[in-house]
Order: C-alpha cells, then sequence, then structure tokens
C-alpha cells in the first residue's frame, strides 16, 4: 500500500489526471477546430484548458502533503525527481521522506 491509499489522497491524483486529461482534450479539440470554431470558442477551449491545466497543477501541488509534518508530496516529486521519474516516485512513496509518517508498517 503506497503513502497516498494509506492517506487517503490517492483520489486526488485520479482527480488531477481526470482534469488533466479534459483540459489538454479541450486544447487539442480547440486547435483541431480552428478553422471552423468561432473566435470567442477557440479561444475559450485554448486558453480555458490551459488555464485549468495550471489550476490542476496548483491544487495538486497545495493539497497533496502529508498529514502529519506537511511536506507537500507531489511539489516535491515534482520539483525535486528526475521529469520522467516524479510521478513513479510519488506513486511508489511508502512514507513521508520528511518525517516517515505513517509510521505503521
Ligand atoms: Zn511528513
Amino acid at each position: 500500500m503506497t503513502i497516498l491509499s494509506k492517506t487517503g489522497q490517492s483520489w486526488k491524483i485520479w482527480i488531477m489526471f481526470a482534469a488533466l486529461l479534459l483540459s489538454q482534450a479541450s486544447i487539442i479539440y480547440g486547435q483541431m477546430n480552428l478553422d471552423t470554431l468561432p473566435k470567442d470558442f477557440y479561444f475559450l477551449f485554448v486558453a480555458g484548458g490551459a488555464i485549468s491545466t495550471f489550476m490542476v497543477f496548483i491544487a495538486a501541488c497545495v493539497s497533496i502533503k502529508c498529514p502529519s509534518c506537511g511536506l507537500k508530496w507531489f511539489w516535491s516529486a515534482v520539483s525535486g525527481q528526475e521529469s520522467k521519474k516524479w510521478l513513479f516516485w510519488l506513486l511508489s512513496l511508502k512514507s513521508c521522506p520528511r518525517c516517515g509518517e505513517p509510521k505503521d508498517g
């Protein structure tokens, strides 16, 4: 069991993935229909997708953290790990890198 499911935060990861997927889909949809969409709609899809990607990322950075010491695990993963490995690092985290929470197995 990973630390995210132990602390009941794995749903945040899945919500984040779903939201990011929707945001990217919105950007791609906007770009694919560049010629047919009214300009306002194009802007809505692309800018909306970019903004929500950013918001979701910030929300994940702020909300996925250690319940004991408050270390922001998601942010630590993104900022401290190699770009290809951070997600694996986060998902395979068994205990908090700062305080060792949760201490039981
Ligand atoms: Zn901690």
